[in-house]
């Protein structure tokens, strides 16, 4: 057992234990308990911890679950977590379409009518520019090969580029996969936005994990985010951001709505003076 996972099993176990004490009001208690639902494990039952990375660094880990090898791989995909979503959301351009990258195969979720398979423009293009790809693909790997292999390669005119493909993301189950331990794969959501994930463990399922399917993913780690208050009042939290303005204190300078229009605005709501300002959505 990897210690992240003893780690959660005793989280889940305190959980349990504060339960029964009639601690009904513990602002965890929905994690502990994410359904009323019971699915029974169906045994030999396999579970995976996989780690989610933030968007913009790459290096953070923003979410870590527990999942079932008997369980989709849209499962996992519908319970990440990335302010793009929300912020995508609120302009109304969420696209629900998005693929992991394991080893060499792109999982498209295509469960919408409106998604679109990602992948496809990159799979014609690694078809259709074998010469580029090759010399991509090379520059890439070039620390794994050595060059008498390339010669070799070369000699055969065989190519060392994997042969990628595409499969469905919401048919596929973790326990179809083919995967290292520990290697980085690639989430790409709302056109561009791209997670590293990684699968980090693998184990038969113990009797203190959650024996209950409805619970999966069961989300053990999720970072906390510190949120962006007003840089006037202190108070609330900000909505509004200005740039290179001219009676800010701060550059960027943030702003709740109140302090913003007090500060730029007269009180008949004429302009005080030419700024730049954005909306400000809390990661
Ligand atoms: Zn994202
Ligand atoms: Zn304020």
């Amino acid at each position: 057992m990897s210690k992240g996972s003893k780690a959660s099993a005793e989280k889940i176990d305190l959980a349990k234990s504060l339960k029964y004490n009639g601690a009904h009001s513990a602002p965890w208690k929905n994690k502990a308990s994410k359904s009323d639902e019971h699915i029974p494990i169906v045994y030999p039952e396999a579970i995976l911890c996989v780690e989610i990375y933030e968007r913009r660094h790459g290096s953070v880990k923003n979410q870590e679950f527990l999942v079932l090898g008997s369980q989709l791989l849209t499962d996992l995909k519908d319970n990440i977590y990335c302010s793009t979503n929300k912020l995508m959301e609120l302009n109304k351009l969420h696209n629900h379409s998005g693929f992991f990258l394991i080893e060499d195969t792109f999982y498209n979720d295509t469960r919408h009518y409106s998604a679109v398979d990602y992948s496809k423009p990159i799979v014609d293009w690694l078809d259709n520019s074998s010469d580029e790809v090759a010399e991509k693909w090379d520059a890439i790997s070039s620390g794994v090969l050595k060059k008498r292999q390339k010669d070799l390669l070369k000699g055969l005119n065989i190519s060392n580029v994997p042969e990628f493909k595409s499969a469905d993301m919401q048919s596929t189950y973790f326990s179809d996969l083919h995967f290292r331990l520990g290697a980085g794969y690639l989430y790409c959501h709302q056109g561009n936005c791209k997670h590293t994930f990684v699968i980090r463990d693998m184990r038969l399922i113990h009797p203190e994990d959650t024996q209950n399917q409805a619970e999966y993913p069961l989300m053990t780690f999720h970072m906390q985010r510190r949120f962006q208050k007003c840089s006037v009042c202190q108070i609330y939290l900000a909505t509004k951001m200005t740039v290179d303005d001219k009676w800010a204190p701060n550059n960027p300078c943030y702003f709740c709505k109140q302090c913003y229009y007090l500060l730029h605005y007269k009180e008949d709501d004429s302009l005080l003076y030419h700024h730049t300002v954005y909306d400000y959505f809390q990661e």
